[in-house]
């Protein structure tokens, strides 16, 4: 069986306001009702403080709701958290965890991701687990060994049956439209084979570490400045199974070519 295809927007600290939020957010549900999604799954990930409303906009439509980042514990005195359980009760189905700005701005480490991945499990939230090396450890080779630690470490203790509730985001580092991130880098899309290259041995992996049946179903989203000009050609290889899209997902009119795209080369 071939994985479904997920598509998830990372709104990150883009949309601050919650009447903005609704606004992209009603706009895209409305722009998925007309479309025939078949088994597709597409979720926006917008600030903490909009998920509320934004849940209540987009009730009974096909657009599902993430969260950007949570913490391992469910509740207690750990200032500033947020508990899974707060995910789950304003709407989320998905909560993306380890994402390169998590990793390199604020920190986190393989081990607190796998916490994090076992508590979304533990909670019924479908973790987005985000993985990519950077423009230097790629140059050094490093690609292949970089994104093995990252799985293994993050999916240490995950059982081949939880699998099916695991989606893995290949995002380049040096793909990312952010500067911050990418100091002294020209960001740029993966081309489709270096997309190609990642994504084979991320199945490779998966397979191996978890077996035919459960490695083979879990699908592999690409990250990284996905848009409407360059989404064709990366969707059209059957290795990449959806998209983790941030800027090209701030507005509906930015966000929908790319699920069409996802769309169109599934009825391939
Ligand atoms: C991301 O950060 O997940 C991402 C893919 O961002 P962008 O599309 O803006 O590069």
């Amino acid at each position: 069986m071939t994985p479904k295809y997920v598509i998830g927007g990372n709104w990150k600290l883009q949309i601050l306001r919650v009447e903005e939020a609704v606004s992209i957010a009603t706009a895209i549900a409305e722009a998925l009702e007309k479309l025939d999604l078949g088994t597709t799954e597409v979720f926006i990930a917008p600030s903490y403080t909009a998920l509320y409303a934004v849940a209540q906009a987009i009730k009974g439509t096909k657009l599902k709701l993430a969260g950007q980042n949570m913490y391992f514990r469910d509740k207690g005195a750990f200032t500033g958290e947020i508990s899974p359980d707060s995910l789950k009760d304003v709407g989320c189905e998905y909560v993306l965890l380890g994402h390169s700005e998590r990793r390199r701005i604020f920190g986190e480490t393989n081990a607190q991701i796998n916490q994090k991945v076992k508590k979304a499990l533990e909670k019924n939230l479908k973790p987005v687990l985000c993985i990519g090396e950077t423009a230097q450890e790629r140059k050094d080779g490093q690609m292949e060994a970089v994104n093995r630690q990252q799985l293994a470490e993050s999916l240490a203790d995950v059982e081949p049956e939880q699998l099916s509730n695991i989606i893995i985001a290949y995002e380049p580092v040096w793909a990312i439209n952010n500067p911050f991130l990418n100091p002294n880098v020209e960001i740029k899309t993966a081309t489709p084979e270096q997309a190609s290259d990642a994504h084979n041995f991320i199945r490779a992996w998966l397979v191996s570490t978890f077996g035919e049946t459960a490695g083979s179903q879990i699908p592999i989203q690409y990250g990284g400045s996905m848009k409407a000009g360059n989404c064709v050609d990366l969707l059209a290889l059957p290795e990449i199974n959806g998209g983790l899209i941030g800027g090209a997902s701030l507005s509906s009119e930015t966000f929908m070519p790319i699920i069409e795209a996802a769309l169109g080369q599934m009825k391939k």
